[in-house]
């Protein structure tokens, strides 16, 4: 397969700040996206932890049957994996379903039970961060929805980046919306979202590493709480 722009940490930067100077944020994403799409073509996946088809939506106005990476770990909460199947069967996209090499039970014969109390970065290494690397390989150039207001962690994202560890372009088309933004998209666009938020979850991973948060929390802080770690290694 041929691409017609190599993807570079230039090519990344000059479009990064092409589309800064865009005010409104739904119109800026949905540039980010197009731009993504008419440059690397079927060479352009998103990815979604499937709490919302937010990012699915958007790709798809502007790019429809865009390729939605979603990493099926093994341990996901049974409302997302509807929430997944929901999506993939009201909008206009290609699921790429990515699980990892062992099923959950064969990990546990590996490594013992259990591994995300006792190693969770191993545990996300073996589940979520290899099994992206492998699927992200027939690409050049993938988006994710984090978002400058999830946390300090993501407070300096970039529209349009260069990932230097996977050797792609990395859009990220969400980074200046709040959640303000995010909840009237979703209103008037019918934008299916994981039940689990309205039971007080402000951020979804895998069932034994989520829980609710509390008021005042930022959203990602039931991720990983108590155990030090705040990403998986996805975004850093
Ligand atoms: S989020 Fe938890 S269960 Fe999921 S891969 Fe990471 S450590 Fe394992």
């Amino acid at each position: 397969m041929t691409i017609a722009i190599r993807p570079t940490p230039e090519l990344a930067a000059a479009a990064d700040a092409q589309f800064e100077g865009i005010a409104d944020p739904v119109e800026q994403a949905l540039a980010v996206l197009r731009w993504a799409g008419e440059t690397f073509g079927a060479e352009f996946a998103v990815t979604s932890s499937m709490a919302d088809g937010l990012l699915a939506h958007l790709a798809s106005r502007v790019v429809p049957g865009v390729n939605v990476v979603f990493l099926d770990t093994g341990y996901h909460f049974a409302e997302t994996i509807g929430t997944r199947d929901w999506i993939t069967g009201v909008l206009p996209i290609t699921l790429v379903n990515v699980t990892p090499p062992q099923t959950v039970a064969e990990q546990d014969l590996s490594f013992g039970p259990k591994l995300y109390e006792r190693d969770p970065d191993l545990c996300c290494e073996l589940r979520k961060v290899k099994p992206l690397a492998q699927a992200l390989a027939g690409f050049v150039a993938w988006g994710s929805g984090i978002r400058r207001d999830e946390s300090p962690t993501r407070a300096g994202t970039r529209l349009v980046d260069w990932d230097a560890k996977r050797g792609m372009v990395k859009i990220n088309p969400m980074a200046a919306w709040t959640q303000d933004v995010v909840d009237a998209y979703v209103a008037e666009h019918q934008v299916p979202v994981n039940p689990l938020f309205e039971l007080g979850y402000g951020s979804i991973g895998c069932a034994p590493c989520t829980r609710p948060v509390a008021p005042g929390e930022d959203s990602r802080a039931g991720r990983w709480a108590g155990r030090g770690k705040t990403e998986c290694g996805l975004h850093t």
